[in-house]
C-alpha cells in the first residue's frame, strides 16, 4: 500500500469513490492528527453511500470494511467532514486539522435475553460482542467487536500517514467530542494503536506489538 500523487491510497483492496462532502485544502503544517471513528452502520457499503450523499453533509477520508477493504472518499490533502463540534486541548473544530478514518462497526449493542442488538435493529452473535467500560463512562456495556483485519489495516494506514504527513497525534472521536460521541469505543485498541504507530521503537519490544499483529 502506498500514497500516490494526488494524495490517494493505492493498493490491494483499495477503492476510490469521491464524496462531494468536503472542504478545501488543509492549511500549512496540516493535517497533524488522525481521528478514529466507528460508522455505527450496518455495512461499509451503506456507510460509503451515506457519506457520498450530499444530504448527509458528512464524509471521512477512509471507510474500512469488516474484511479490511478500504474505500477512500476524500484525498488526504482536503478537509473531510467527520469531526463535527469538537474540542481537545486548545483546539476546536477538528475537521481542519485531521484525517478521518471510519471503521465499519455497529457500535454500542443492547442486550435483551441472549440477543445483542444494534440501534438499527440488527442482532449480533455473542462472539462478535465485547463487554467493556468506555473511557468516558464507569460501567460496562456491550460493543460490536472489530475484526483483526480492520485493526491490522488501520495500524498500517496510520503508519503510512505518519510517514507521509506531519501527523503527531491519533485521537478517538470520543476524546474530541466526549458526551456527544462514543466512537471508536472500548472494543478498539486505541491506546495500543497510538503506542505502536507514534512510538514504534518502544512498542517493538513489548507485548502490544504482538497484540496488534
Ligand atoms: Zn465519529
Amino acid at each position: 500500500m502506498i500514497i500516490k500523487e494526488k494524495h490517494l491510497l493505492e493498493g490491494t483492496g483499495v477503492v476510490y469513490r469521491e464524496s462531494p462532502n468536503h472542504g478545501g485544502s488543509f492549511g500549512p503544517g496540516l493535517p497533524d492528527t488522525i481521528i478514529i471513528h466507528f460508522t455505527a452502520g450496518e455495512s461499509a457499503q451503506a456507510s460509503v453511500d451515506w457519506l457520498c450523499n450530499p444530504k448527509s453533509k458528512a464524509s471521512a477520508h477512509l471507510v474500512i470494511g469488516r474484511d479490511g477493504s478500504i474505500t477512500q472518499l476524500v484525498p488526504f490533502d482536503r478537509i473531510a467532514w467527520h469531526a463535527g463540534k469538537s474540542a481537545y486541548q486548545e483546539r476546536v473544530g477538528f475537521n481542519k486539522y485531521a484525517i478521518g478514518i471510519e471503521i465499519d462497526n455497529a457500535g454500542r449493542l443492547r442486550k435483551s435475553g441472549s440477543q445483542y442488538t444494534a440501534w438499527f435493529g440488527k442482532a449480533y452473535p455473542e462472539e462478535e460482542v465485547v463487554e467493556a467500560v468506555h473511557r468516558n463512562e464507569s460501567q460496562t456495556s456491550y460493543w460490536h467487536r472489530y475484526t483483526n483485519e480492520q485493526i491490522a489495516i488501520v495500524r498500517d494506514i496510520c503508519s503510512l500517514l505518519v510517514d507521509t504527513y506531519p501527523i503527531s497525534s491519533i485521537l478517538g472521536h470520543e476524546e474530541i467530542a466526549p458526551g456527544r460521541k462514543v466512537d471508536p469505543g472500548p472494543a478498539f485498541p486505541l491506546d495500543e494503536l497510538r503506542e505502536v504507530v507514534l512510538h514504534p521503537n518502544k512498542a517493538d519490544e513489548g507485548p502490544l506489538a504482538s497484540r496488534l499483529g
